[in-house]
């Protein structure tokens, strides 16, 4: 009997859900570890405080002294709190988050010590990171890094910890993190934008991006999901039958959340109210054990960091529940898999949603500029957004049947399609009083009406508008939300630059007015993006001919769309926006190809590994038991036997077949693997891994789950479909 399967069978079944207390209120827990505003006030001097939100709102420097006096404040806030480390929080490209604790307690002589945290721990430390992944920058120019505060994103305390976020740079530099790009596409995304305002509002300061993140996941038990090697190694099931009932039924979307995952759900959501991720809406997925957590969007860099460390904390919570979270995008075959859906837009300091229709005609121009632009940049950098969700794990997910595509297109809706196309036929040149008058009464002051009954939605976009924000679907679940939303905001910037030197262009050289000349940018714009929009089933066969009619990418695997990163104007496009200079680029684009040919072959070697060694040798237990009963029904009839023992005949020999298929494709994937690592070239590695070494998975895996439906299910050795995704 396969004992590991059926003892974590059994303390699955043993388990019961945790109680969990909600004495406060969590408007009054919220951000209770969080060294807010609030605290800040509390703890800080008036000249302190200042600084910081001075440096917070203008990105102004905070500089030595200052720091001094803000590092024991907060210091004084932590202790208080119970903390006892401190530690620069930071993003490496990883994926996951780093922190190296170091404790306040400093010796002093004489046997004495004291608590101590100054402005130079503060503001800047040099971890030993020489370990993380770094594209080749840290050789060509210093081996050291250095992580420096980020005032803009709160320091908060997890556990005894006082966590600082930090962003992580070379000597020289060079970003080493997924921060750093991010604020730097942030503050390009924010001149462009207010330069764009002031055409219709002279007071705005400021624009800020925004993003509100869907975090879908899948909840295992913590002992069925160890029992598979593959989960623990690869985060996803390799191999697996199909179970009887998988999400058919469609009983399991937004149905009762089950107790166990109930109690897992409030804990969690207790932890985030302390550190102030404000989560909101929580529900059962599609598939089974899947479920969803999405908070209030907030500020771009502090919900990416957010969403970062709430991906952690998920974990943590997950351990006492005696659930495993699995993040991955595709953990299970036949069932849906994860994504993170980034809603973004763009608000400006006074207040204003640009991607919310407002009350006047002239609110409304505001937005249908930053509407149209932001198409017209998803237009020109399709495939720039497509690289910027490229990964082993997300190429499961892209294209499968359940989730966006990928190639890359943006829904609008019908009404907006039709405000659109009145648009595209405003006069060329000058407008006539009575046409602009027109237009803003009849078309553009429409627009917040047509807009509330503007309730079509679109699954199978993968970029979609959805009434105030434009939602980017095709983000993966284990995704740092950095990645994207540096494309997504630089990319808009560039657009939106491009888009004030053309209507500055016709003001100056045509001398239109200002409302003329961006009616006419706008038309030509409008006229352009016709091939980025899609309202249609973007599931459909008949869609890919259609992209590809229209000239569009549909790069469906990942060494195949990270190319674009390195072409020459993608590389020209992050330096000019002052977002990424060459050598970050290039050094991104060759972690990213490394961490795929990584990924892929660790799978590569955990599904030789339990074809061979666990699958196998199974097969081969049931074959003996097997042949012993036809020996024994041959000893009872003699030669009669064969007409008792037809169906245990046929049974050894496709378990032979089947042996020796699985053992010859896992020798064929060893020596392809071997062939590929002896080059160097990082593109033909990748894509060797891609074309040569992951399709054999699913020849492996057919032999596999066939040998799985022939053998006793006492002595199958792999936890079950039906066991992990049903045990509640
Ligand atoms: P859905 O129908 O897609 O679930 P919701 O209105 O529930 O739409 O919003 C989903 C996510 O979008 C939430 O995280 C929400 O906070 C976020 N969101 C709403 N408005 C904005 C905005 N202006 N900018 C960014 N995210 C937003
Ligand atoms: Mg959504």
């Amino acid at each position: 009997m396969s004992t590991l399967r059926f003892n974590a069978i059994k303390e699955a079944l043993k388990r019961v859900p945790l109680k969990i207390e909600e004495t406060k209120r969590r408007s009054e827990v919220f951000g209770e570890n969080v060294f807010n505003e609030a605290s800040m006030r509390q703890y800080l001097t008036k000249n302190a405080l200042k600084s910081i939100l001075e440096s917070i709102e203008k990105g102004t420097k905070i500089d030595r002294l200052m720091a001094d006096h803000i590092s024991i404040g907060m210091k004084e806030w932590a202790i208080s709190k119970g903390a006892t480390h401190y530690t620069h929080w930071f993003q490496p490209l990883t994926g996951a988050t780093a922190e190296k604790h170091d404790a306040f307690f400093e010796t002093i002589g004489d046997g004495m010590a004291i608590e101590k945290f100054d402005g130079s721990q503060l503001v800047q430390q040099e971890p030993d990171a020489s370990s993380f992944p770094h594209g080749g920058i840290r050789n060509t120019f210093e081996a050291r890094g250095y992580t420096a505060w980020d005032p803009t994103s709160p320091a908060f305390i997890y556990g005894t910890t006082l966590c600082i976020p930090t962003v992580f740079v070379s000597y020289t530099g060079e970003a080493l993190d997924y921060k750093t790009p991010l604020l730097r596409a942030l503050h390009a995304v924010d001149d462009a934008a207010v330069a764009v305002c002031k055409y219709f509002d002279k007071n705005v300061r400021k624009v800020s991006a925004s993003l509100g993140w869907e975090q879908e996941y899948f909840l295992i038990d913590k002992a069925l999901a160890t029992s598979r090697p593959d989960i623990v190694l690869a985060g996803r099931t390799l191999l697996g039958h199909s179970p009887a009932k998988g999400q058919q039924l469609d009983d399991h979307y937004f149905g009762t959340i089950p107790t166990r995952a109930m109690a897992y759900m409030r804990d969690l959501e207790n932890e985030c109210m302390l550190l102030g991720i404000p989560v909101k809406t929580r529900h059962n997925e599609v598939a089974p054990n899947q479920f969803e957590l999405a908070p209030i969007y907030e500020e771009a860099n502090l919900a990416v960091d957010h969403n970062s460390l709430l991906m952690d904390v998920m974990q943590k919570v997950a351990e006492r529940h005696g659930f495993n979270v699995l993040l991955h995008e595709k953990p299970f075959a036949g069932v849906n898999g994860s994504g993170k859906h980034n809603n973004w837009s763009l608000s400006t300091d006074t207040g204003v949603n640009l991607l919310s229709p407002g009350k006047t005609p002239m609110s409304n121009l505001q937005f249908l500029t930053f509407f149209i632009n932001t198409i017209k940049a998803v237009l020109t950098h399709e495939e720039l957004l497509r690289a910027a969700i490229a990964s082993a794990s997300n190429d499961h997910r892209l294209g499968a049947n359940e989730a966006p595509p990928a190639i890359i297109s943006v829904f609008i809706g019908a009404q907006l399609t039709k405000v659109l196309e009145e648009l595209e036929s405003v006069t060329k040149g000058k407008l006539s009083p009575q046409e602009k008058t027109d237009l803003k009464l009849n078309v553009v002051g429409k627009i917040p009406e047509i807009l509330l009954d503007n309730t079509d939605r679109n699954r199978t976009s993968p970029f979609a508008f959805t009434g105030n924000k434009f939602e980017f679907r095709a983000v993966g679940s284990t995704a740092n939300c950095a990645n994207p939303m540096t494309v997504l905001n630089t990319i808009v910037a560039k657009q939106l630059i491009d888009f004030k030197a053309e209507v500055d262009a016709l003001i100056d050289e045509k001398s239109m007015k200002k409302d003329d000349a961006i009616f006419n940018v706008l038309r030509e714009y409008i006229k352009a993006s016709k091939h980025i929009l899609f309202e249609g089933n973007g599931y459909s066969e008949e869609w890919e001919k259609e992209a590809k009619k229209r000239g569009l990418s549909n790069n469906k695997t990942t060494p195949e769309a990270l190319k674009v990163k390195i072409s020459k104007s993608s590389l020209e496009l992050f330096e000019t926006l002052g977002v990424m200079n060459k050598v970050e680029s290039q050094a991104r684009y060759e972690i990213e190809m490394e961490e795929y040919i990584l990924h892929i072959q660790i799978e590569s070697r955990v599904i030789g590994d339990i074809a061979r060694n666990h699958i196998v040798p199974t097969a081969v237990r049931y074959q003996n038991i097997l042949i012993e009963n036809v020996t024994g029904l041959k000893t009872i009839y003699g030669d009669e036997f064969k007409s008792f023992a037809k169906e245990q005949l046929s049974l050894i020999e496709q378990i032979s077949r089947h042996i020796e298929a699985i053992n010859s494709l896992v020798t064929k994937m060893t020596d392809e693997r071997k062939s590929i690592n002896k080059g160097s070239d990082l593109e033909k590695k990748a894509q060797g891994y891609c074309q040569k070494v992951k399709p054999i998975f699913e020849d492996i895996r057919y032999h596999c789950d066939k040998l799985e439906l022939m053998i006793d299910d006492e002595l199958w050795p792999l936890t079950k479909y039906r066991e992990l995704l049903f045990t509640k």
